[in-house]
């Protein structure tokens, strides 16, 4: 085409495929959207496996969001099926639930506390920590070094390949404790799984005639296509050729396992905090409801190599990434975003936000122009 793209985004994940929607739809942009992968929505890409079962390519994705804005937002492309994640904990061959709750206590410490006794219990296992800087001082100073041992550090370990006390508070800050019997994984105002899938929403979001998809293209082969303003969702480091030094990323190998039958598993999620070389395994019917006569487990190896999923918190990590973004905020025309483009370790629903907002900056438009048409209605079931 002759006038070429006003934009061209690199990365069809969330943080891409949003702002190619918004910029086309709300801002009636012409928009080149590629992808080294040969298929759209990231790491949040799902399909259907040889038995017909939907999976997710990358690992287990469960949304999860208290934005009513990002919810509204992603209303528009998909009706939801209702879904709130549970997890169980394999700690000393029992299971116990995740995030740690009274039932959790109970369990490890073979007692029988009622919730005001395990307030007080926590307060006297608790270890004073002065100020709360590593993975290891968040959960040692909220639930005291044995809940710590059995249930954080092996699993963390595992994971990033580090010690809980390499890495910052906010990795295994994540995960909140209760004293109470609420065993629910994430207590956000909305969650909910896509009801046709994440790959389905992608579609939908992406069907805008001033869009164009290319698939199997790199930033290198795309580049020069003709384009006013760039949008780049891959690593930092790497759009500027690592003249930093390279960041960090922590990788994971998938394996599924598919049988014919029912559930496997009790909740979507089991964790292995202590044994196997597997952090943890995610059984994917429990997710999205599907009525399958087969079931597909979802086992997560972590590894140094491989592609970059996770960006590892740790302040040597923020300080490079730090003038990793003082380069990107020298190079006109172009803008960074995502989890990788951040080097921020990011839910969906935060690259959702941080992809409307740059949209805002980008346009001066509010972030959902022109989505007046009402929110898709609630799959049934
Ligand atoms: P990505 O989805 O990684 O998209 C970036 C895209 O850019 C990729 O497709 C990549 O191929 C492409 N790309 C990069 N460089 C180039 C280049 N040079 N040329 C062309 N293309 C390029 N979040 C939740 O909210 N809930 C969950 O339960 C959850 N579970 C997760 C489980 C795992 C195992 C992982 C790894 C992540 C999970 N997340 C979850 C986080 C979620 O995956 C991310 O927040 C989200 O996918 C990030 O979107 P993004 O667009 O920033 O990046
Ligand atoms: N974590 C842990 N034990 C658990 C669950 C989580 O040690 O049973 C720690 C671990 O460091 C993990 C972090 O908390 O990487 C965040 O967990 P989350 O489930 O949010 O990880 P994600 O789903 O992003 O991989």
């Amino acid at each position: 085409m002759s006038r070429g793209y006003d934009y061209l985004v690199v990365g069809a994940g969330f943080a891409g495929a949003v702002l190619a929607e918004r910029l086309a739809r709300a801002a009636g942009k012409r928009v080149l959207l590629i992808d080294r992968r040969d298929h759209i929505a990231g790491n949040a890409h799902d399909y259907y496996d040889a038995h017909g079962v939907l999976i997710h390519k990358y690992g287990p994705h469960i949304f999860h969001t208290n934005s009513d804005v990002v919810f509204e937002y992603l209303s528009r492309f998909t009706a939801w099926h209702a879904y709130e994640h549970r997890v169980l904990s394999m700690v000393d061959g029992q299971l116990v639930p995740v995030p740690i709750n009274l039932d959790t206590i109970n369990a490890i410490y073979g007692l029988a506390l009622t919730e005001a006794e395990a307030e007080e219990f926590l307060r006297s296992v608790a270890e004073p920590v002065g100020e709360v800087r590593t993975s290891e001082d968040i959960i040692v100073s909220r639930v005291g070094r044995l809940l710590f041992e059995k249930m954080f550090r092996g699993y963390t370990r595992k994971q990033w390949g580090l010690e809980p006390r390499e890495l910052d508070a906010t990795v295994a800050g994540r995960i909140p404790f209760r004293t109470n019997r609420e065993a629910r994984y994430f207590t956000d105002r909305h969650q909910a799984m896509p009801a046709r899938g994440y790959t389905a929403l992608f579609e939908a979001m992406l069907d805008h005639p001033d869009i164009d998809i290319e698939l199997g293209v790199s930033y290198e082969e795309a580049r020069r296509m003709a384009h006013r303003e760039l949008i780049f969702c891959g690593p930092v480091d790497e759009f500027f050729g690592h003249a930093l030094g390279r960041l960090p990323y922590r990788s994971l190998r998938f394996e599924f396992d598919t049988a014919e039958g029912g559930l496997r598993q009790p909740t979507g999620t089991i964790n292995y905090p202590n044994d196997h070389a597997y952090t943890r395994t995610t059984e994917f019917k429990h997710l999205t409801g599907q009525a399958s006569a087969y079931s597909t487990i979802c086992t997560e190896y972590p590894q140094a190599e491989g592609d970059p999923y996770y960006p590892i918190p740790r302040p040597d990590n923020a300080a490079l990434y730090q003038r990793y973004a003082e380069l990107a905020r020298a190079t006109p025309g172009v803008h960074f975003v995502g989890r990788l483009g951040t080097y921020r370790y990011y839910n969906m629903d935060q690259v959702v936000a941080q992809a409307l907002t740059l949209f805002e900056r980008l346009t001066g438009l509010p972030a959902l122009t022109g989505l007046a048409e009402p929110a898709a209605a609630p799959a049934a079931g």
